[in-house]
């Protein structure tokens, strides 16, 4: 049976909230347990400091490795570290994240969630949570992902395309829908949004949502939208900041409205210029 590790991060050293939001295939260190952590092993990943808790899920897709000698070294992620030295020698796993959940708003679990469990609470994790890997047992596992699965979001105000929707263009939706829904992500793309623009728009429409709505439920609203098809995206691929558009409810609506999402943001591109 596959076990469970839980590997820790300290977002004072590393940026791992934009790590893990833009990167679907992440490396972790992995000093100890090194000899047990296996492929197919299930992975906690967990942000230590003040908003410590439980911030996303995976699973171990390459055993620990020197960095020297791992699958894909342009997804180590050494940019978002503090420091930018390269250990060749450090251990990595490689995990697969399934999913990520970095705010209160996305439902990650929380550090004083998990002191409330009578057995949780007993874990390492909680009493004495220094280092980077932690074996968590089988009982402990089943209450931390129980945990998770009871408090996920099921989007069901958010209906895939509707004109020809079938099992194939709903699974690719939900990636999609995965890979934008990430706040850190919005917030990275804000960011650079607003070196050249004064304030936040739709980029096709270009409407501000501050004009149209009280400003109290409108600030800072906007959602983004992944230019690259899915399908065309290996699975491990980074999402870059000029992947992403910033996109108002209706037009992003519209651009999904079926499922060939390239296609019609051309269509509107054209539409919005002509207009
Ligand atoms: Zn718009
Ligand atoms: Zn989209």
């Amino acid at each position: 049976m596959a076990d469970t590790y839980l590997f820790q991060g300290n977002p004072k050293h590393y940026d791992m909230d934009t790590y893990l939001a833009t990167h679907p295939y992440i490396y972790w260190r992995c000093p100890n347990y090194k000899d047990k952590v296996q492929i197919g092993d299930k992975a906690i990943l967990w942000r230590a400091g003040k908003d410590a808790g439980m911030i996303a899920i995976g699973e171990i897709v390459e055993a620990p490795t020197p960095a020297s000698s791992i699958k894909f070294p342009e997804l180590l992620g050494q940019r978002f570290w503090t420091s930018d030295e390269i250990d060749l020698n450090d251990i990595k796993v490689g995990i697969v994240i399934s999913e990520v959940r970095l705010t209160n708003g996305e439902h990650l679990i929380t550090r004083e969630h998990f002191k409330l469990d009578s057995v949780v609470s007993k874990h390492r994790i909680i009493t004495n949570p220094t280092g980077t890997v932690f074996e968590i047992e089988d009982t402990v596992a089943k209450l931390m992902f129980a945990a998770w699965n009871n408090s996920c979001d099921f989007d069901t105000d958010d209906p895939a395309p509707s004109k020809d929707t079938d099992s194939e263009g709903k699974y690719s939706y939900v990636l999609h829908k995965r890979r934008e829904r990430s706040s850190a992500l919005r917030k990275a793309k804000v960011k650079h949004f607003l070196t050249t623009n004064d304030f936040i728009h739709c980029e096709l429409c270009r409407v501000n949502l501050n004009d149209k709505y009280p400003n109290s439920l409108s600030e800072g609203y906007i959602e983004v939208h992944h230019i690259k098809p899915i399908s065309t995206l290996k699975e491990h691929t980074p999402t870059h900041i000029d992947d992403l558009i910033l996109l108002c409810p209706n037009c992003h609506r519209m651009v999904h409205r079926t499922k060939d999402a390239e296609k019609n943001l051309e269509e509107l591109k054209k539409w919005f210029v002509d207009e």
